[in-house]
């Protein structure tokens, strides 16, 4: 039985027939259409010979024993927001079923080859996304806020673990889980438009974007609309609209796939007969290198500055969030591209501006590598999100290679 990459499309077909409806997939983690979703991986993996594990955290682990102890992991997420994409995270899962049925079949490999259903990446329904991952990495710190959790029904998110045999408090004991791992490997679609506007169906992924989150608050002074000159004005949404355009020079300057993003902009008094006093600005700002991101950042707050001084408004700056970037592994990134070149003529390298599961791997020190396969008009987490067959199939075959690669790697002296 050799690789038989339409099988993946068919399978992927069944998995949305199963657990999707005409709102697009329902796969939602911590739900009986998920374990239903779980349940159906189970049967498709039982024909391979991989044992079946679930850790600590409610990740879903297939081993495939290897001649050594070490492990090269392949890795994906079978949950979905509601209403979500039929291949988001699902690609990788059922492309990494066909993978382990490829290497089965040619006998005993060199090393343990692992495929792995993390458990909740998306967060759909606590809001706390890379569950399972962050878990397994080590990195899950934020257990007694997650304790407090509640979804819209006001279920407390420990409730909702155990109902599928997992124990907040015992989450972490997923880490053991990467021991011995040598190499992670994750499929995935791109949900943007780059590689569809290069009209390549393939590319690697250097690395998941930093980003720094802050609320910029510029303070004026209200005052009547009608009796205040204009140039006697402490008008804050001045700043914050100066801002907004500023951001998007910083931006281009930057380059290299540099975003700044204002999201949001709240007004008081916000009223029609009133200079704006307040303006609450919420900035979000992500690149792949981590000297300049900072430089973005730093840009930001002069101009900001800049703009409070001569509008003769105040300006304060509150970090909401940040994470730095995580790069992934040379080596691997070189053997991707080499696969992606062999089934497809040509590669393109671009970072992830989403956060993956592989971040949460890599950050953990495991040499880790991504491929994204093309989206049709950038659309993800929704129904329409789609890629064309020729392009999964692709894809299918380009995580064969790589998994290949990797092992001789793995193996190697
Ligand atoms: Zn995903």
């Amino acid at each position: 039985m050799s690789l038989d990459p339409s099988r993946t499309v068919a399978e992927l077909r069944e998995l949305q027939r199963l657990t999707g409806d005409d709102d697009g997939a329902q796969r939602v983690a911590w739900t009986e259409t998920w374990e239903r979703a779980r349940e159906w991986l189970r049967t498709k993996v039982a024909g391979t010979g991989a044992d079946e594990n679930v850790d600590a955290a409610g990740n879903q682990w297939f081993t495939l024993a290897g001649a050594s102890d070490r492990a090269v992991l392949i890795g994906g997420h079978i949950d979905s927001v509601p209403n979500g994409g039929w291949l988001d995270g699902a690609l990788n899962v059922v492309a990494g079923v066909e993978v382990l049925r490829r290497v089965a079949e040619q006998g005993e490999p060199p090393v343990k080859v692992r495929l792995v259903n993390w458990a909740d990446e998306e967060g759909a329904r606590f809001g706390r996304s890379l569950f399972g991952s962050s878990a397994a990495a080590g990195s899950m710190s934020d257990q007694n806020e997650l304790r407090a959790r509640r979804d819209a029904d006001g279920v407390a998110l420990p409730d909702a673990l155990g109902q599928h045999g997992v124990d907040l408090d015992r989450a972490l004991e997923a880490r053991s889980e990467l021991d011995g791992a040598a190499a992670y490997l994750e499929l995935h679609i791109e949900q943007g438009p780059v590689l569809e506007a290069l009209d390549l169906p393939l590319g690697v992924v250097l690395g998941t974007f930093g980003v720094e989150r802050h609320q910029v608050t510029f303070r004026g002074q209200a005052a009547h609309a009608g009796s205040t000159p204009m140039d006697k004005r402490r008008d804050a949404l001045a700043g914050a609209s100066r801002l907004e355009l500023e951001i998007r020079e910083i931006a281009k300057t930057t380059g290299d796939g540099a975003v700044c993003t204002m999201g949001g902009v709240v007004t008081k008094p916000g009223i029609v007969t009133s200079v704006v006093e307040t303006a609450e600005c919420l900035l979000d700002q992500r690149h792949l290198d981590a000297a300049r991101l900072a430089g973005m950042l730093d840009e930001a707050k002069s101009a900001s500055e800049r703009f409070a001084s001569e509008e003769q408004i105040e300006v304060g700056w509150e970090r909401i969030w940040n994470i730095e970037p995580i790069l992934f592994d040379e080596a691997l990134i070189e053997l991707a591209d080499e696969s992606i070149r062999e089934v497809a003529g040509a590669s393109h390298r671009l970072p992830s501006g989403p956060l993956h599961d592989a971040a949460e791997v890599a950050r953990a020190g495991i040499p880790t590598v991504m491929l994204f396969v093309q989206s049709l008009r950038g659309l993800s987490h929704t129904k329409l999100e789609d890629t064309k067959e020729e392009h999964l199939e692709l894809s299918v075959q380009a995580l064969d290679r790589l998994v290949t690669k990797t092992l001789d790697r793995v193996a190697g002296p």
